[in-house]
């Protein structure tokens, strides 16, 4: 592979692009994880998880990519042809409920057209017709990464109540943590899924489960197999700040900065940004011409942007212009979607120029690829992205926009 000089675009919706800070923080000799050092560690960080989550209760930290934490969830919650209800949003959704199937569970599917989020009507009438309350639980994607849809979670949290039905209410954030607004306890969520490489800015391997006391009571009965993934062993570890097997220590530094990074901006300055940074999207992908596939308005991911192609237009070939021309990788389509679009990443470590870089990239790209569209995306987003920093800083002059 020849040198490229500059810095390569991963704009893919995950892995993100890993902050220096975190770098640096990783780039630290591994320490005894039975040693006295490691508990103080510990406990900084499950204390410091508790933040992003918005949530009281026990947040257990796996080595492994999200998909673990998915398997965890069943497996801790759930007994031999245990019923579940999934909405399928998309691929990732549809994963898990493949996952969901091997595992022995039935799967009560609501499908969609994978241009939406959840329908909380759908999710309320699934569960009014199951009165002998077989489904056990209802899961769902809140940031449907294969799509760029998110779920309301508190209307899907409403329905189940209005349905007066037990289940417990299971919550994939793996795209949506730490970028789009989240709140475990309030939304009243049993168990929420998340990962390492993507709004939480560290390099893949670690997986989470924040975890309800309902749901700590369910997997106390619960009969599938677990093991490596038992909340209770972890969960006890941790009050000491400890793990029961060797944790990813690394990433650990990493995750103690990334947490300390979060803090710094707050919360509620991280999803401003991604909101910003989303609506600039959309806006450049108005004047390009170009559809976004998200068809409810109310549902626009702010932690990336699925753009349709043109009919028959090819969008990995689009991508492979641009990565070859540009440097930089966007996210392909998955499943039904390949081929038909492309998903461009705005989360993680983001400011407004990376997004200016990133939306050039693609308008540059359109020309170079003989895709069909309009000129003028990059200026309609830089003209919202000035008038969203004239709002901040009153007082400031807006020229030429
Ligand atoms: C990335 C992603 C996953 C899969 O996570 P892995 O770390 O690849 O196992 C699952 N769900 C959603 C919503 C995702 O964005």
């Amino acid at each position: 592979m020849a040198f490229r000089s500059g810095r390569h675009f991963l704009q893919i919706p995950g892995p993100t692009n890993v902050p220096d800070r975190v770098l640096r923080a990783i780039d630290y000799p591994t320490m005894d994880h039975r040693g006295p050092d490691f508990g103080h560690m510990g406990l900084e960080i499950i204390d410091g998880l508790k933040y992003v989550f918005q949530t009281k209760q026990p947040v257990v930290i796996y080595p492994a990519s999200g998909t673990g934490a998915w398997e965890a969830a069943l497996v801790n919650c759930f007994s031999p042809s245990d019923k579940v209800l999934m909405v399928e949003t998309g691929h990732f959704a549809s994963l898990w409920q493949k996952m969901a199937g091997k595992l022995g569970l039935q799967v009560e599917l609501i499908a969609t057209d994978w241009r939406r989020g959840a329908d909380p009507a759908a999710v309320e009438a699934k569960l009014k017709e199951d009165k002998a309350h077989a489904i056990k639980a209802v899961c769902v994607v809140h940031n449907e990464t294969s799509t760029g849809a998110t779920s309301r979670i508190p209307l899907v949290r409403k329905a189940i109540d209005a349905a007066g039905h037990p289940a417990l209410f299971m919550v994939d954030t793996i795209s949506s943590l730490a970028s789009i607004d989240y709140r475990h306890d309030e939304w009243g969520v049993d168990v929420t899924v998340a990962g390492s490489q993507k709004g939480l800015m560290l390099p893949p391997g670690l997986s989470f489960n924040a975890v309800s006391e309902k749901a700590r009571k369910t997997a106390q009965s619960a009969k599938l197999p677990k093991a490596y993934w038992a909340w209770d062993e972890m969960i006890a570890a941790n009050k000491t700040g400890y793990f029961p097997y060797t944790p990813a220590t690394n990433l650990l530094y990493g995750l103690r900065e990334a947490i300390a990074m979060l803090q710094e901006e707050t919360l509620a300055g991280v999803f401003a940004r991604h909101a910003r940074h989303a609506e600039a999207t959309r806006r450049a992908v108005r004047a390009w011409g170009l559809e976004i596939l998200c068809a409810n308005a109310e549902e626009y991911s702010n932690t990336l942007t699925a753009v349709m192609m043109p009919a028959g237009q090819d969008a990995d070939a689009l991508r492979k212009t641009i990565l070859n021309a540009y440097d930089m990788s966007l996210g392909t389509g998955l499943g039904r979607l390949a081929g038909k679009i492309f998903r461009i990443g705005h989360l993680g470590d983001f400011n407004d120029l990376t997004l200016m870089g990133t939306l050039a990239g693609v308008e540059m790209g359109l020309a170079l690829g003989g895709v069909t569209h309009k000129q003028g995306g990059v200026a309609a987003a830089m003209a919202y992205l000035t008038e969203a920093a004239q709002k901040q800083a009153p007082g400031a002059k807006l020229n030429a926009v």
